[in-house]
């Protein structure tokens, strides 16, 4: 089953889904050439005391995870494409880094993440690979509208990737959000059009399109957390948190 919450409900959300933003913004602008993972995670960590708010990620340990996170960012660098476990590494200018944040606030979780080149790119390819993410991104948004299915918005981002030559790893992917960080339903990041549940005004999705320059296999590292490409290829990762409504998709953790 897909929750579904009231317009009074969806009120109470703005303001999880605000603050993550600001914790992004903040975070794009501290990630600089010589700043490291842990001091980007201390930084979220310091902003999530302030707001009274609690991580969805430091004590999180499902199946697939080696251990508790233990930490409240992902930060993923290059050939690492989710679930990046921050470590003792110096930010390089060229980098390709992606930030993935999710936290409760007022009883309301919302996820979102972002991919940036750190100071100078190192090849035009790696903004490419943003920003097919994010042109995915708003194509999984654009069809998060009552009345479609959920799988059409698998196909909008599985088509945004496959027009610009790009394979789609499916088994990572949206989810539900709300009261917890992963409800129902998952959202692959392809799929047939006009399959699965009704779209209904309510419903609130973490869409969070992610590519790899010329695979999409993963392993994970040692870490017991980084899934990182099979080849590596650099990855990008982007994510909102988005609500359907009457009046069409409203993005809570926009910037
Ligand atoms: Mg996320």
């Amino acid at each position: 089953m897909i929750q579904r919450h009231s317009p009074a409900r969806i009120e109470e959300m703005r303001a999880v889904g605000a603050f993550v933003g600001s914790v992004l913004s903040a975070l794009e602008s501290a990630a600089k050439p010589g700043v490291s993972l842990v001091e980007l995670d201390a930084l979220a960590h310091d902003m999530i005391r302030q707001a009274g708010a609690t991580s969805c990620y430091i004590d999180y340990h499902p199946s697939f995870g080696g251990s508790p996170f233990g930490k409240v960012l992902c930060t993923s660098v290059n050939d690492a494409a989710l679930h990046g476990l921050p470590y003792d590494y110096d930010l390089q200018s060229g980098d390709l880094l992606s930030l993935d944040f999710a936290v409760n606030l007022g009883g309301w979780v919302a996820d979102s993440a972002v991919s940036l080149i750190v100071g100078t790119p190192a090849t035009a390819e790696d903004q490419r690979l943003i920003d097919v993410c994010e042109e995915a991104l708003e194509a999984g948004i654009a069809a998060a509208v009552a009345g479609n299915r959920l799988g059409d918005i698998s196909h909008a981002i599985g088509a945004v990737a496959k027009a610009h030559g790009f394979e789609v790893n499916t088994d990572f992917g949206g989810h539900g959000v709300g009261r917890t960080m992963h409800e129902n339903p998952s959202i692959p990041n392809d799929g047939m059009p006009g399959q699965g549940p009704k779209l209904q005004p309510g419903m609130v999705f973490a869409i969070e399109p992610w590519l790899m320059h010329t695979t999409s296999e993963i392993f994970t590292d040692t870490d017991g957390w980084t899934l990182r490409s099979i080849d590596g290829s650099r990855a990008a990762h982007v994510e909102h948190t988005v609500v359907v409504t009457k009046d069409g998709p409203l993005v809570l953790t926009a910037r």
